[in-house]
C-alpha cells in the first residue's frame, strides 16, 4: 500500500513506495546515475512508460533528465515566430494536445491535473501578446515543453510505485543571460546543486527538466536546441554521477546517421575525444558540448535505445580498447564560407590577426580555416539562431574596408571522425578516391589527429556521406 500526496507550490509529486526500495536510496551502496531521456523517448504516454520501465530496472537511476515530448520545443518556437494570433494559437493547441494526450492515460490525472493546467494557462498567456516576443519571452515559452513532460513523466514513474519528486531545475542550472544559448556557470551549479539537489537524491528519485535554465535574476534561459543533452552531463558532473545514460531513439552511436545509409552502424565504445569531435560535426544524437563536463571528471556516458534498451548501445569512455583510423562520417549543413582576400597584405604582417580580431569582437566562432598569404577562407555554422545570422553583417563590412569579402552559403561540412589522421599513410588518398566527382570546395587536414574536414554543396551532402561511408567502413 502507498499514499500519494502533492504539492502543489513546489509541483512536486511525492509518492510513498515500497520499503524495500525506499530503503535502497536512502542505503548510499549507491552511486548515481543520472538519465536523460529525449524527445522521442517521452513523446507520448507508451514511450514514457518504457522510460519508466528502464528507471525501475536499475536502482542507481536517481537522477532522471527529460527533453520536451517530440515535436512540442518546435511547436513553442514556432509560436513565437508568428505575428499571427491565429497561428500562435495553432502551435500552442499542438503543445495542448500533445500534453492532454498523456495526461489522459494517467490513471491518477487528479493529481496533477492542476499543475499541468497552470503551465498551460501561463503558456496561454504568452500567447496573446500583441507584439513580436523579445529574446527573454522566446526562451520562457521554450521552457514549457521540458517543464510539461518533467510533471508527466514523475507521475507516470509515481504510478509505477516510485518514490518521485519533479524538481525545477531553475533552482540550481545557472547559466549567464545569454537567452537562446545560455552559459552554464558551473561552479555556481555545484554549490546549488548541493544545496538543493543532493539531499533529495537521497530520499527518492527525481525527474529534472534538461535544455532550461535561469540567469542570475531568476529569468528563464535556454542551453540551446538538442541541449537537454548536455544539461544532463551538467548535472552529472555537479552530483558526481558514476554514469551518464543518453535514452534517445537509436541503438547508440552510429559509423553516420542511420537516416542517410542503411549500412551505418553502432559503434559499441569510442573515446571522449571522438564522440565530442562527432557532436561538434554534427552528429546530432549529443549536444555538442555533452562531452565537456563528461571529460572533465571522467564521467563514461551511455547512448542507448529507450524502444530497445537491451539492444546494446555505446559507451563514450576515455579509455578505449580499439582505435580505429576510420570511426565514423559526421555531417553539419547549412554551413556559410567566407573569403577574405587582401592582396595589400602581401608581405605585410598581421593580415588574420586583423581578420580574426573582428570576428571574436562579433562573437563569431569559426570551425574551419584555410589560408594563403593575402586571403582567408573560413566557415561559419549558419544554424537558424546562430551568432551568425545576427551579428555577421556588422561584421562583414568591417573586413570589407580593407579586403575583398566574398560569402558562399548552402555548404555542408563533413568530418570524417578517427584516430591518428593527421599521421596514417593513405588517408587522403582513400578520401580523393572515393570522391573523385565531387567538387570539394575547401578541405581541412592535419590540425586534428581525430578528423579531417571537408566542404561540399548541401545538395551533394547526402550521397558523398553514403559513397564515402561504403569506401571507409
Ligand atoms: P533525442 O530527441 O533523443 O535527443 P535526437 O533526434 O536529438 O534525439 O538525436 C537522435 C538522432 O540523431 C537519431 O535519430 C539520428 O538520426 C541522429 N544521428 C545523427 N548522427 C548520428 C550518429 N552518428 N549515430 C546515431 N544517430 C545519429
Ligand atoms: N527540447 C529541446 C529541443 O528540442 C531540447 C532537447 O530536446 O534536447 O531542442
Ligand atoms: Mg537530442
Amino acid at each position: 500500500m502507498f499514499f500519494i500526496r502533492r504539492e502543489t507550490l513546489s509541483n512536486q509529486i511525492s509518492i510513498a513506495a515500497s520499503a524495500s526500495r525506499e530503503h535502497l536510496l536512502n542505503s548510499h551502496a549507491y552511486q548515481i546515475i543520472v538519465a536523460k531521456f529525449g524527445g522521442t523517448s517521452v513523446a507520448d504516454f507508451t514511450a514514457m512508460s518504457r522510460c519508466a520501465d528502464i528507471v525501475l530496472a536499475d536502482p542507481n537511476i536517481r537522477l532522471i533528465v527529460v527533453s520536451a515530448s517530440s515535436g512540442v520545443t518546435n511547436m513553442l518556437v514556432e509560436m513565437t515566430k508568428q505575428s499571427e494570433a491565429a497561428a500562435r494559437l495553432n502551435a500552442y493547441a499542438g503543445v495542448e494536445r500533445i500534453t492532454y494526450a498523456v495526461l489522459q492515460q494517467l490513471q491518477q490525472q487528479a493529481l496533477v491535473g492542476a499543475a499541468i493546467e497552470q503551465l498551460l494557462l501561463e503558456l496561454k498567456t504568452l500567447v496573446d501578446l500583441n507584439r513580436s516576443y523579445s529574446d527573454i519571452e522566446k526562451d520562457l515559452v521554450q521552457s514549457f515543453g521540458e517543464r510539461l513532460s518533467s510533471v508527466l513523466f514523475a507521475q507516470v514513474l509515481a504510478e509505477r510505485g516510485a518514490p518521485v519528486s519533479s524538481f525545477d531545475v531553475r533552482r540550481v542550472m545557472r547559466t549567464d543571460s545569454r537567452f537562446g544559448k545560455g552559459e552554464p556557470q558551473i561552479d555556481t551549479i555545484a554549490a546549488l546543486t548541493a544545496q538543493y539537489l543532493q539531499p533529495l537524491l537521497n530520499q527518492q528519485l527525481i525527474v529534472t527538466q534538461g535544455f532550461i535554465g535561469a540567469d542570475s535574476q531568476g529569468q528563464t534561459t535556454t542551453l540551446g536546441r538538442g541541449g537537454s543533452d548536455y544539461s544532463a552531463a551538467i548535472l552529472g558532473e555537479a552530483v558526481g554521477a558514476k554514469v551518464v545514460q543518453i535514452w534517445t531513439d537509436v541503438v547508440g552511436i552510429f559509423t553516420t546517421d542511420p537516416r542517410l545509409t542503411d549500412q551505418a552502424r553502432c559503434i559499441p565504445e569510442i573515446s571522449f575525444d571522438e564522440a565530442a569531435e562527432m557532436a561538434t560535426f554534427g552528429a546530432k544524437v549529443l549536444h555538442p558540448a555533452t562531452l565537456i563536463p563528461a571529460m572533465r571528471q571522467n564521467i563514461p556516458v551511455f547512448v542507448g535505445s529507450s524502444r530497445e534498451p537491451n539492444a546494446g548501445g555505446t559507451w563514450i569512455s576515455k579509455q578505449v580498447d580499439t582505435k580505429p583510423s576510420y570511426r565514423a562520417i559526421a555531417l553539419r549543413k547549412a554551413q556559410t564560407l567566407i573569403t577574405v582576400k587582401s592582396p595589400a597584405m602581401l608581405h605585410a604582417a598581421g593580415f588574420l590577426a586583423r581578420v580574426f580580431d573582428i570576428l571574436s569582437r562579433h562573437q563569431i566562432s569559426v570551425d574551419l580555416v584555410t589560408t594563403s598569404e593575402i586571403s582567408v577562407a573560413l566557415t561559419l555554422d549558419d544554424a537558424p539562431g546562430s551568432a551568425f545570422t545576427q551579428s555577421i553583417e556588422p561584421a562583414l563590412a568591417e573586413l570589407k574596408a580593407f579586403s575583398e569579402v566574398t560569402v558562399e552559403q548552402n555548404l555542408s561540412l563533413i568530418a570524417v571522425i578517427g584516430n591518428h589522421l593527421h599521421s596514417t599513410r593513405g588517408v587522403t588518398g582513400s578520401l580523393f578516391q572515393a570522391l573523385e566527382k565531387i567538387n570539394m570546395r575547401l578541405i581541412c587536414h592535419g590540425a586534428s589527429r581525430h578528423n579531417l574536414c571537408f566542404l561540399v554543396q548541401d545538395g551533394e551532402a547526402a550521397g558523398v556521406v553514403k559513397e564515402l561511408h561504403q569506401a571507409l567502413f
